[in-house]
């Protein structure tokens, strides 16, 4: 099995009104945040994993995921990979 991570660009999230109704979140949503995923995650057929899309080889495929981190900045970002030998596949912009 080969380990895949993709980095996902996601706007700050605050509360489930949405930045329609609530101001904070309109705040929030102007700040973007990397989430780190792991798109190959351990076997574990007893949990309900969150799934994505990705587009692998030119195909759209859903994937289970585990989040490993999310950082503010992609400098943190790099920081982390390159000390925890991560190589990143993907990035996704929301
Ligand atoms: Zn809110």
């Amino acid at each position: 099995m080969t380990e895949q991570h993709v980095v996902k660009k996601m706007a700050k999230i605050h509360c489930a009104k949405g930045p329609k109704n609530c101001k904070t979140c309109r705040e929030y949503a102007k700040e973007i945040r990397y989430e780190l995923l792991d798109t190959d995650p351990q076997e574990n057929e007893l949990a309900a994993r969150p799934m994505i899309e990705l587009e692998v080889m030119g195909e759209k495929t859903w994937v289970t995921f585990d989040v490993i981190a999310y950082f503010d900045t992609m400098d943190e970002l790099q920081e982390y990979t390159a000390k925890n030998d991560i190589k990143i596949e993907q990035i996704i912009d929301e």
